[in-house]
């Protein structure tokens, strides 16, 4: 059950509510968020939610019996809408598209991406600062001070920025950079640092792990929203299976089933969840026919010289005939399946 409590429920008001609560051998977790004060309560299934509903103090109570809560669809009329900024808003209203490389390089290849990006009407520019490589000699990003300069860059042009943050240490130094933060697939379930991203009040888009479930994606984000974050966007970036013909399998189910089970916005990265350039374009539109709210998607102006996976980079030509294709096959889905 979730209980909504009034903004200025007094702390007896409180009291009393804990005390039923209790009576019933519910555990209870309060949640204060940006926008609301929530009481998480889990127990009986069959316990009757107008008690709770009728008390002073009390907004409104929702009876959710997933395991997760404040991330499930049961207690939500619409699906949630993530505002950006006044003009970017992610989720119901059309398919958004993020792009950029895999890895910031220099400040050249920034001023060219958002050149390009501003041609194409693309406003949320990714490129990772910290990145996580299976291999410690590999190419590990250009830290804080590559990130001021991609900041720099965008706010100039208009161009928000996605990029991922991979320990508790480098929120406070990204925050004023960057518009999302974005939790890495090896970093899926690292509880300390989605409680801490609970307490920021900017976006957060978690990944998928590499093996990780729907519902551990969905227990991530309940992380981030019980910790007191509202805007979270679900991403699906592929599994590790028996399959070697790809670097990852990319899981279409993922989509209808987090949009049944939940009502946050899901995003898909079809670049990390295929590892093969040719299957990025098949794999995106098949994504927005799922349902998918948007997509994150590895551009690179010269994908054989960019310092990581250039393999499912496309090239600003490929991009720019992705960009129809997306356009065309939204149109189609909101005129023959809404
Ligand atoms: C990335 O988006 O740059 C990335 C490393 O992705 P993932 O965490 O999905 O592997
Ligand atoms: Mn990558």
């Amino acid at each position: 059950m979730i209980i909504q409590f009034e903004k200025n429920i007094t702390s007896t008001q409180r009291e009393r509510v804990l005390e039923i609560l209790s009576k019933n051998a519910f555990k209870t977790r309060e949640a204060v968020t940006q926008l609301s004060n929530y009481l998480v309560a889990i127990g009986k299934s069959d316990f009757d939610i107008r008690i709770i509903g009728n008390m002073e103090g009390v907004n409104d109570v929702h009876k959710v019996n997933d395991d997760y809560k404040l991330v499930s669809s049961k207690w939500k009329v619409k699906p949630t809408q993530i505002e950006i900024d006044a003009d970017v808003t992610i989720g119901s209203n059309g398919f958004t598209v993020m792009a950029g490389p895999c890895s910031i390089e220099n400040e050249n290849q920034i001023e060219k991406m958002v050149e390009f990006l501003k041609t194409n009407n693309i406003n949320i520019m990714r490129g990772g600062v910290f990145k996580p490589r299976s291999s410690p000699y590999s190419f590990r990003g250009v830290g804080i001070d590559g990130l001021k300069i991609f900041y720099k860059i965008c706010k100039a042009n208009g161009i928000k920025i996605i990029t991922e943050v991979m320990e508790l240490e480098q929120i406070d130094d990204m925050y004023d950079y960057i518009d999302i933060f974005q939790v890495g697939a090896r970093n899926s379930q690292n509880f300390n640092l989605l409680d801490a991203l609970g307490k920021v009040d900017k976006p957060v888009m978690i990944k998928r792990g590499l093996s990780g479930t729907i519902d551990e994606l969905l227990y991530s984000a309940e992380y981030v929203f019980s910790g007191g974050n509202e805007k979270i966007l679900l991403c699906e970036r592929g599994i590790r299976t028996y399959e070697k013909a790809y670097r990852n399998t990319f899981d279409i189910n993922a989509i209808p089933i987090l949009k049944e089970k939940s009502h946050l916005p899901v995003i898909i990265d079809p670049s990390h969840g295929t590892g093969q350039r040719s299957l990025i374009e098949p794999i995106t539109l098949a994504g927005i026919m799922a349902g998918a709210d948007g997509a994150i998607i590895e551009i690179h102006e010269q994908p054989e010289k960019a310092m990581s996976d250039g393999q499912q980079s496309l090239n600003f030509n490929e991009t720019q005939s992705l960009l129809k294709k997306i356009r065309e096959t939204s149109n189609f889905k909101n005129q023959f399946l809404s």
